[in-house]
């Protein structure tokens, strides 16, 4: 496809500044509504863009409201709000938090963790999902409240360093690349670049145990298209996309709870009961729905190009 082509198309359809992201504070800013087209259907259900970003996340009460903290499986817990993600791995040699969202969602975190019997203080390494104001805006308060280390994905730090709440710096403390790991107390977790909706998203994955058992942890990365398809963007996600689906997965997780239906499985969870987040008929289920919007979008870009290139 001509570059500037896809480009010109991009402006032309989507005003640049239209949808795409969540807001990178979520306060003081006017959210405009993402488009309510085009339209994709996965497994009998329609999504819009729209209806994706109000389904990642919901309302504004709804991101900082507390959801019940809970094991998700082996050493995986569930600490967010009831739209935001944010993940606990415990280990005998302290934690791991991954995404601490929202600045002023840290300390429903905190309590989340402590509710779960952990403390907080005990939090070595904060890692994140992607370089947006929801997933990683409270690393520098949770740095500041446990002493942890923060690592980043080197293809997001230019989009942290701009993430300063209140002024303060993104802390940054190493910076990893796609295919390094990071170990803590037996556990190892795998960064993998899937980018796209950021140049530094990242898909991380784990094993964790459950009785004798082994299994694979997946927590996504957004896969969601921004407002502008360019080509160096829609490299990446014809990258990422094959590439998710490639993992073994037993567990798939997601930065919002929509995207694997964590409401749904947490309501499912019975002592004794089958685990519900083991889910691997479900583990590509938000990837086939970004990858079909995506190639929508696409569709829509070149076909405006082709229109306003005609004389
Ligand atoms: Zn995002």
């Amino acid at each position: 496809m001509n570059k500037s082509i896809c480009v010109i198309a991009a402006l032309i359809t989507f005003p640049a500044a239209s949808f795409g992201q969540a807001p990178a504070t979520g306060r003081g800013q006017t959210r405009r509504p993402a488009p309510d087209h085009p339209t994709i259907s996965i497994q009998g259900e329609s999504f819009t863009p729209r209806s994706i970003l109000a389904r990642n996340m919901g309302t504004p009460e709804e991101q900082a409201e507390q959801f019940p903290p809970h094991k998700i499986i082996g050493n995986v817990y569930y600490v967010g709000t009831k739209t935001l993600s944010s993940f606990l791995i415990v280990t005998p040699a302290g934690n791991i938090l991954m995404d601490t969202t929202y600045e002023r969602n840290v300390r429903t975190i905190q309590k989340s963790v402590e509710q779960l019997g952990f403390k907080f203080s005990d939090t070595k390494i904060i890692l994140g999902n992607h370089a947006h104001g929801d997933h990683m805006e409270g690393d520098a308060l949770a740095k500041e409240l446990t002493g942890a280390q923060v690592i980043v994905m080197a293809e997001d730090v230019p989009a942290l360093t701009a993430i300063k709440p209140g002024g303060k710096e993104h802390p940054i403390d190493k910076i990893i690349h796609d295919g390094d790991t990071v170990t803590l107390g037996g556990t190892t977790l795998t960064a993998y670049l899937t980018a796209g909706h950021t140049h530094g998203a990242t898909t991380w994955i784990m094993k964790t145990k459950e009785g004798n058992d082994s299994y694979d942890v997946v927590f996504h990365s957004s896969l969601r298209s921004g407002a502008v398809l360019t080509p160096p963007v829609v490299a990446e996600f014809n990258h990422s996309f094959s590439f998710v689906r490639s993992l073994a997965c037993d567990v798939p997780l997601g930065d919002h709870p929509g995207e694997y239906d964590m409401h749904e499985k947490f309501a499912k969870l019975h002592p004794g009961g089958p685990n519900p987040f083991i889910d691997r008929a479900g583990c590509n289920k938000e990837t086939d729905v970004e990858d079909a919007m995506f190639h929508a979008i696409l569709q829509e870009q070149e076909q405006a190009a082709l229109a306003a290139a005609k004389p």
